[in-house]
């Protein structure tokens, strides 16, 4: 399998505050990476570097490189645009606009330019089957988003997945989600492993168990481990990890 995301020797500070530690880690196209660890220890800022979404932030700093295939997102000529295209995100509090569930879908492919009207049905009715949201609302596409109860966090899947990226990040996608909405969009992460590669944070063990194909545990800025998901659980190599999997802390 070849490597979708590849970093190496990556370091970030908040100001003087050092978030990330020399973090070096291959990531599988089209698999499915959990990131655990304990709140703070830097899974999100990690995340949030792999589509430059820490741009903005003041006073940040970043060394180390990042690469997608094989290309440094950081690198000289690379259109910010143009990769977060290629590498969507789905936050933790699902987020669709005020506006109606066929306009939320089609908003990222007419910012693209896209027109035709056959185009951006075909596109809807694409990304809302993907997002296993489809049936539930072909019957309401001018119906506002903002109504779908249950379905919101998907109907922002559909929408991130609109401009058919490779790349999908997931902030603790679940953790707003009663738990009937959290496994369908568990279910649905395991399937678009087909077609992406999808990178996931997540507090819950149980969850990196069922949707990931490997885990990633960071600890106070540090990767400690990342290896298959069976693995880590049942025979962790570094003591922090299984210490942390008994919750002997964090
Ligand atoms: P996690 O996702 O593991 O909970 P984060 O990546 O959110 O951890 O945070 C890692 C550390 O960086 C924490 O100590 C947090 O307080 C700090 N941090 C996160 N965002 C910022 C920011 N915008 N400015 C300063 N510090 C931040």
């Amino acid at each position: 399998m070849k490597n979708k995301i590849e970093t190496r020797d990556v370091n970030f500070w908040y100001g003087d505050f050092h978030a990330l530690k020399g973090i070096s880690m291959d990531i599988e196209e089209k698999s499915v990476i959990a990131f655990i660890g304990p709140s703070g220890c830097g899974k999100s800022t990690f995340l949030r570097l792999l589509n430059r979404m820490n741009d903005l932030i003041p006073d940040i700093r970043l060394t180390g490189e990042i690469r997608i295939d094989g290309q440094d997102i950081y690198g000289k000529g690379v259109q910010v645009d143009e990769l977060r295209k290629n590498v969507g995100m789905v936050f933790q509090r699902p987020n669709p606009f005020p506006m109606s569930i066929y306009d939320n879908v089609a908003y990222g492919p007419r910012g693209m330019g896209v027109r035709d009207r056959a185009v951006l049905d075909e596109l809807v009715e694409d990304s809302l089957r993907r997002a296993a949201l489809w049936d539930e609302v072909k019957d309401k596409l001018k119906e506002s988003g903002l109504g779908l109860s249950g379905g919101q966090q998907r109907l922002c899947i559909a929408r991130a997945l609109a401009v058919q990226p490779d790349i999908l990040l997931m902030d603790e996608p679940t953790s707003a989600l009663d738990p009937v909405s959290t496994l369908v969009v568990e279910q649905l992460a395991c399937e678009l492993r087909e077609t992406c590669t999808l990178v996931v944070v997540t507090h819950n063990m149980q969850q990196a168990a069922r949707i990931s194909d490997s885990v990633a545990f960071f600890l106070l800025g540090e990767l400690v481990e990342h290896a298959p998901t069976a693995q880590l659980f049942k025979n962790p190599t570094d003591p922090r990890t299984a210490d942390y999997l008994t919750g002997r802390f964090g």
